[in-house]
């Protein structure tokens, strides 16, 4: 067997995500998901050589635990040999991370310090790092930057209109996230196209749980609708996207919320949840307005779909050329109604559907969705792994070569 497979691990508030990926082809040999750690009801499933196993595991069931259950299921399967590395997404690298980083102590601590401005994420990945030492001391780690695409935006995509000394001495900026997948699929539709990814100008489009729409010039980020958190930019599952600042204090003053009741009602009972009433899952709103006729899930998706075109619009203005839209992620690669919606509503960009081609394409397939004499659109089914685990190996291939 092949001896070179990279450990991917991405490890959320009270999930870690993992896969075993060959860096160059792409070739998952395993990969699997721990969740509701530290729960009850946590469990780990796994998938390896065609075959799915869901395993319970014993309470407390931590990051930690998971890491110590994949490794001892990694050494039954004799697979830890042709580990040569783990890399893991990490998912504020501040300014200082724009490129993938060997993780040393120094980096700990700066991904600590980070976590002021990513509180529910970067303790979770530094929890990740620290087991995953633990359980391969030998192997090399290296961290892969969720913000580290969007540092290439010019200063005027990233400094916000409030006092410039927030920005200085907090830190307070947009940072943008999403950024492998956005690299990940402006890469293929280059390479679909047969130019180089630095001759092509995009606008992707991230649309999953969390949304996020980027104008990729010359292969770069040059802006990004998710700011300094996670929260602004086009509506999502479960978040608000943009609102009026003033409606927080409205809220507060008026209404009597709490600061804890605003930040739990525009992350976790806004965007798709709030206007549907129904549900954060596309999939449930879409059956309820196709099925049931149901009003507020029609209005839902149309608040959806008409804040992402207008946001793909407005991302025009970054760029000179544009070689198309790409939408990816779980809505973006499986939702022909949302494409289409979207596509519609930018017609005066001449953007037209290609009917069949966008109803045909889900399940991870990608290809173009626009009819010949229309601006393309593609939909690209995104594999952040993969670049976590290329970005790995080509940074310790730099290493070696010194
Ligand atoms: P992600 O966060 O990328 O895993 O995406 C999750 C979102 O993708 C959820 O809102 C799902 O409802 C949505 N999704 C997955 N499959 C489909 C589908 N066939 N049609 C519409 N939405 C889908």
């Amino acid at each position: 067997m092949n001896n070179n497979f990279i450990l991917v691990l991405n490890c959320g508030s009270s999930s870690l995500k993992f896969s075993l990926i060959n860096p160059e082809t792409g070739t998952t040999l395993l990969l699997g998901l721990a969740e509701r750690l530290l729960s009850e009801q946590a469990m780990i499933k796994i998938k390896h050589d065609g075959k799915k196993e869901q395993c319970p595991v014993p309470s407390p069931f931590d990051h930690e635990s998971a890491i110590l259950y994949l490794v001892a299921h990694l050494k039954k399967l004799t697979l830890v040999d042709c580990i040569t590395a783990v890399g893991h997404r990490v998912v504020h690298g501040g300014e200082v991370y724009c490129q993938p980083t060997l993780i040393d102590d120094d980096v700990k601590t700066a991904i600590k310090n980070l976590a002021r401005l990513a509180p529910l994420h970067n303790p979770a990945n530094l929890t990740g790092i620290i087991a995953a030492e633990t359980a391969f001391p030998t192997l090399p780690q290296v961290a892969i930057f969720d913000t580290a695409f969007h540092q290439t935006m010019p200063e005027k995509a990233y400094i916000y209109g409030i006092p410039y000394r927030l920005y200085t001495q907090h830190g307070i900026r947009r940072y943008g996230f999403h950024g492998t997948s956005h690299y990940f699929v402006a890469k293929q539709v280059a390479k679909m196209l047969n130019k180089p990814l630095a001759q092509c100008s995009f606008i992707s489009a991230h649309l999953g749980n969390g949304c996020s729409v980027t104008a990729i010039k010359d292969g770069k980020s040059v802006d990004t609708s998710l700011g300094m958190t996670p929260q602004e930019g086009i509506m999502m599952g479960t978040r608000s996207g943009d609102v009026d600042p003033g409606i927080i204090f409205h809220l507060i003053n008026q209404l009597n919320y709490s600061v804890d009741d605003v930040e739990n009602m525009l992350n976790k009972q806004s965007g798709l949840l709030g206007v549907s009433g129904i549900s954060n899952d596309c999939r449930t709103i879409e059956t309820a307005y196709t099925e049931d006729h149901n009003q507020q899930a029609k209005l839902a998706l149309e608040v959806f779909c008409y804040r992402i075109a207008k946001a793909i619009a407005s991302y025009t203005a970054s760029l000179i050329t544009l070689d198309g839209i790409i939408f990816t992620g779980g809505i973006g690669e499986n939702s022909d109604l949302i494409r289409d919606k979207i596509l519609a509503q930018l017609s005066l960009l001449n953007f037209k559907t290609d009917k069949a081609a966008n109803l045909a394409m889900r399940f991870g397939q990608s290809g173009l969705i626009s009819t010949p004499d229309s601006r393309s659109a593609w939909v690209i089914a995104t594999n952040e792994e993969w670049v976590i685990a290329e970005q790995t190996f080509q940074l310790l291939n730099q290493q070696q070569d010194f």
